[in-house]
């Protein structure tokens, strides 16, 4: 069998970098001169517009977002052995997170509508040690904030937001990341907004809690070379900084895109057999992904494949199904909903410099790949 080359690939930051090439390499020259490399004016900028963007007090940059999670867990007073409550459906990171500081991750099921955690299981699973609740905003949907915080509040739990795939999003007039104690940004090249290469970030309305993240991304720093408590390195850099700030002002258009080539997709729904994602009445989904369920979707894969186009499964295993995992966490055998969903879904290629032609072409290729109308 010949393997048909890929013709529109599933994701491509590259085009991004083509589309805002000049601003781009203008920012870089900016830093390269500049002769500071490290927590510089293109941080505490970039940090500004940021926690501007999002409404929020406090933006602390750092190195990723899988280090976001863990510090703004630590920020909220997340020790060893605690508990973390949180969802199996999704990226490896947000476990990572949690295990990377000696916490103990726990996993809730999620509702089949928003694919998020669902905020009726929660109470069940918090226990003596459970210290944190850690939902995730998958797939550029809203998890129910309202009421995740209400839980929190009546067992008096602080609660971060996993935001790596929601920049932008909202419930009403309010943008995730502004609901918990902390919210967790990544700057992943494919996210909603991306550096080009690893960046993170972590928002909060809380001085006490920025003051401390300030000092956790670097060595424990209160003042220069006088750590007040242990701490570690994850800075962003300068030049991510920079990079991010050329983006920043076009994150709504890029999300209304992605919004509009979502719209072309869900026309084809009902021809193609499958099940678009869910749009909460009152929240704004930001399409980081456009995860479709599909009764039959390794045969679809493979029949995009065959007419160059690239899918993804995200993800192929919940994380409580894969090897690092499997067993080994409280809430692991319960999470019917989790399962269903895993063996379904299927993620459309979605990026926001997709031509209108090239969605035209997907739509025809999934709609005549499910009547039997193309013939390979
Ligand atoms: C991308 C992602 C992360 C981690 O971000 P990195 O910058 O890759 O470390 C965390 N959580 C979710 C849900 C993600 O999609």
């Amino acid at each position: 069998m010949t393997m048909t080359e890929i013709v529109i690939p599933f994701a491509n930051p590259g085009t991004q970098f083509q589309s805002r090439r000049k601003e781009i390499l203008a920012a870089t020259e900016r830093v390269l001169n500049s002769g500071w490399y490290i927590l510089g004016n293109e941080v505490r900028t970039f940090e500004k517009e940021f926690a501007e963007y999002l409404g929020v007090q406090h933006c602390i940059g750092v190195g990723n977002g899988t280090d976001a999670i863990a510090l703004a867990l630590l920020a909220v007073g997340v020790k060893r052995d605690d508990e973390v409550i949180t969802v199996s459906q999704t990226a490896v990171a947000t476990t990572a997170a949690i295990e990377q500081i000696g916490a103990v991750p726990v996993f809730v099921d999620i509702e089949p509508e928003t694919r998020c955690m669902n905020p009726e299981l929660i109470a069940a699973m918090v226990s003596p040690r459970t210290r944190a609740i850690l939902p995730v905003h998958l797939y550029g949907q809203p998890a129910r904030m309202p009421e995740i915080m209400d839980v929190a509040n009546r067992f008096d739990l602080p609660v971060v937001e996993d935001c790596a795939q929601a920049h932008g999003a909202g419930i009403a007039a309010e943008k995730v990341g502004t609901f918990g104690d902390a919210a967790a940004f990544s700057f992943y090249p494919t996210k909603n907004l991306g550096a080009i290469g690893d960046a993170g970030a972590v928002v909060t309305d809380s001085a006490e809690i920025a003051e401390r993240l300030r000092g956790l991304r670097q060595y424990g720093w209160q003042e220069r070379y006088i750590s007040s408590f242990p701490g570690l390195n994850s800075r962003l850099d300068e030049l991510q900084a920079a990079i991010l700030r050329t983006k920043l002002p076009f994150l709504d258009e890029s999300n209304d895109r992605r919004r509009i080539i979502a719209a072309r997709y869900d026309a084809v729904a009902g021809e193609a057999h499958f099940k678009p994602p869910v749009r909460i009445a009152g929240t704004h989904h930001v399409m980081h992904l456009y995860v479709i369920e599909h009764e039959g979707r390794e045969r679809l894969q493979t029949a995009l494949r065959e007419q160059g186009i690239g899918t993804a499964v995200h993800y192929p295993k919940p994380i409580h199904q894969q090897p690092a995992y499997a067993g080994r966490i409280r809430g692991c055998d319960n999470l019917p909903c989790t399962e269903w969903l895993s063996k379904r879904i299927l993620s459309l290629p979605m990026f926001p410099e997709l031509t209108d032609g090239q969605v035209e072409q997907i739509c025809f290729a999934i709609a005549g790949q499910t009547q039997g109308r193309i013939t390979y």
